[in-house]
């Protein structure tokens, strides 16, 4: 959540920050800012989109080579100009961008206050800056001068919570200061110049080469180099990595909102995500990143799923996938609820953390609990260098390429494919799966991206079912055994973009309450794909049509049975029923995409959501 850009070497800062403003957007756009350092501070900051802030700067002349940007998620004050970042300290010494949250801050805004400072936002970030400003000018006042980043360093010892900040200073106006803990910060390092921001989108146009800060540090950047210490001043060394990211990876290519390109793009990503570890000739599967603990994998005793919103979904259908292919017994969690009970984690236990940008607050929190317990905690993220493959001991890359749409849609199905290649890896390794089964599964996972693709090729039948129900109020989605996950994630895509409650369920629960709620409004959508529990799940299909709701059912290619009682059938191809939560899903997406399209919703940027959870 929330993005930020630093810039300084010999471009036009401005344009570099508006430009990458722009592509951090997804991250927060409820305000958004810049400062450039000179003679003094010049800053612009508005509530609204980058466009807004833009429109802003139009008519100002911006000379500079240095400055900062930040878009906006709100956590402490509206969306409002003066919330917006950049902040400055009330004696006008340092101007701040975070993301994060400063959770002490009310302690320290009243000693603040006592010292006689005074506030011109509600955001924790004034007060951080305000109080780097404190600890600065009251050594100064006590005769002993403390530098810039000295006094920062200081204040961010008195700090509780997470930051991702960049920071400049009116005594040492050629520098920008970036520190990092627990929100993301990577710093592109060109010829003569360097580029800081939220992840690399921003960077990969101008250099290749970056560094990941960690947790603790304090980088002070000048034209003359890069100085790297901790929060306990000692010096570190940068780590300078190459990354791979194509700037066509992140644009649109023709297609109106990124989400319909991500649904688009599934599946290639699917392919992407199992090329070299699959092989379909050599009935070959090799996970290498996790070849460093698969003994340990194969003797677990028990697996825990810990991961938030979309990718909790996932984890659910590892959790059924998990438990038939390998027969160990597995739990799927919220990280944010795990973080804070008191979870039993036995030495030995394997923990899956799975997040698509690998920066989830909670779920990062929740792998330090679990390190800490003795288990083995392995990541599955989509960002390449992101904070969770480094703070796991091994892990998964899905390959899905950078998804820039809030909604997640290709994340998810990335993942459940690794999810799958990781259960039938253990599954064939301690005999839950016969070599047969085995063998059958990988020729059914390498064909499912050619039947996501003739399901994409339906689209104009789907578009024509959301015009039907756009106007709905509500709905609920059912499903039994892998598609009641599936069944989760679709009302989930309905909520977020179009802002229709909807609710998901397993179809044997509907009877449990909300069956109470059909009426012939009620669009209720049924995955409904030939698997074991295929006729119980017609008979829930009776007992809402006896009620007069309208039945919207996702169904297996030429099923006729279910296409004679439904409103609405949406064909899939027939698939192992292990796999059908790849296939069902996708209708799925696309009904939430074009239903939000029809009433005239932003996409990509759903109201009060963002990208990236970096904040608890
Ligand atoms: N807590 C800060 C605010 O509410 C930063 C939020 C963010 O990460 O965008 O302004």
């Amino acid at each position: 959540m929330c993005g930020i850009v630093g810039y300084i070497g010999k471009r036009q800062a401005c344009e570099v920050l508006i430009k990458g403003l722009k592509r951090l957007e997804y991250r927060g756009y409820d305000s958004a800012g810049v400062a450039f350092s000179g003679d003094s501070f010049r800053i612009y900051k508005c509530k609204g989109k980058v466009s807004d802030l833009e429109e802003q700067l139009k008519d100002k002349n911006i000379n500079g080579c240095m400055g900062m940007g930040h878009t906006r998620w709100a956590t402490h004050g509206e969306p409002t100009n003066n919330n917006a970042h950049p902040h400055q300290s009330m004696n006008g010494k340092f101007v701040i961008i975070h993301n994060g949250i400063i959770e002490n801050y009310a302690k320290l805004k009243s000693g603040l206050e006592k010292e006689g400072y005074k506030f011109a936002s509600e955001t924790d970030t004034e007060v951080l800056a305000n109080l780097i400003e404190y600890v600065y000018l009251h050594n100064q006042n006590n005769g002993d001068s403390l530098s810039c980043v000295d006094a920062v360093r200081v204040a961010l010892n008195m700090v509780e919570g997470a930051y991702g900040l960049v920071i400049m200073s009116e005594d040492n106006p050629e520098k920008l200061i970036a520190a990092r803990k627990g929100s993301p910060l990577v710093i592109g390092i060109g010829r003569g110049e360097y580029f800081i921001a939220s992840d690399a989108t921003p960077i990969i146009e101008y250099t290749n080469s970056v560094i990941y800060l960690n947790d603790d540090d304090i980088a002070v950047i000048g034209l003359d180099g890069l100085n790297l210490t901790n929060l306990k001043k000692v010096k570190q060394i940068p780590n300078i990595k190459k990354i791979d990211l194509k700037l066509d990876e992140i644009e649109k290519n023709g297609f109106e909102h990124y989400m319909l390109k991500e649904i688009y793009e599934q599946p290639r990503a699917i392919r992407d995500t199992y090329r070299g570890r699959l092989n379909f000739e050599s009935k070959y599967l090799k996970l290498g990143g996790l070849h460093n603990v698969f003994s340990e994998l194969k003797e677990a005793k028990r697996i825990m799923i810990i991961a938030c919103g979309t990718s909790w979904h996932a984890g659910l259908v590892g959790e059924y996938l998990f438990e038939e292919f390998t027969r160990i017994p597995t739990e799927v969690e919220y990280a944010s609820e795990f973080r804070y009970r008191n979870p039993v984690i036995n030495k030995g236990d394997l923990v899956i953390a799975i997040s698509q940008s690998g920066e989830t607050a909670d779920t990062l929190a929740a792998i330090q609990l679990a390190k800490k317990a003795g288990a083995i905690v392995i990541g599955i993220c989509n960002v390449v260098g992101s904070s969770i493959p480094r703070e796991t001991i091994a892990g998964v890359y899905t390959h899905a390429g950078p998804e820039i749409g809030v909604a997640s849609t290709k994340a998810f199905t990335a993942q459940v494919t690794v999810l799958t290649m990781m259960a039938m890896a253990i599954g064939q390794a301690n005999q839950g799966l016969t070599e047969k089964e085995f063998e059958d599964l990988i020729g059914e996972l390498y064909a499912i991206p050619d039947k996501i693709e003739k399901i994409l090729n339906t689209s104009n039948h789907i578009k024509d079912i959301a015009e039907k129900i756009k106007d709905s109020t509500n709905s609920l989605y059912l499903g039994r055994g892998y598609l009641f996950p599936v069944a989760l994630e679709g009302a989930l895509k309905l909520k977020e973009i179009s802002y229709i409650h909807a609710e998901g369920y397993p179809a044997a629960e509907m009877k449990h309450g909300p069956i109470a709620l059909i009426d012939e409004k009620m669009p209720v959508i049924v995955l409904a794909t030939k698997d074991h529990s295929y006729d119980k799940i017609v008979s829930n299909i009776q007992e809402v049509k006896a009620r007069k709701g309208c039945i919207i059912a996702i169904v297996t290619e030429g099923d006729t049975t279910i296409k004679e009682m439904a409103d609405y059938v949406i064909e899939v191809p027939q698939s192992d029923f292990a796999l059908a939560p790849l296939l069902t899903v996708v209708p799925l997406q696309l009904l939430s995409y074009y239903i939000a399209v029809y009433r005239g919703c932003n996409v990509d940027q759903p109201r009060n959501l963002a990208k990236s959870v970096t904040v608890e």
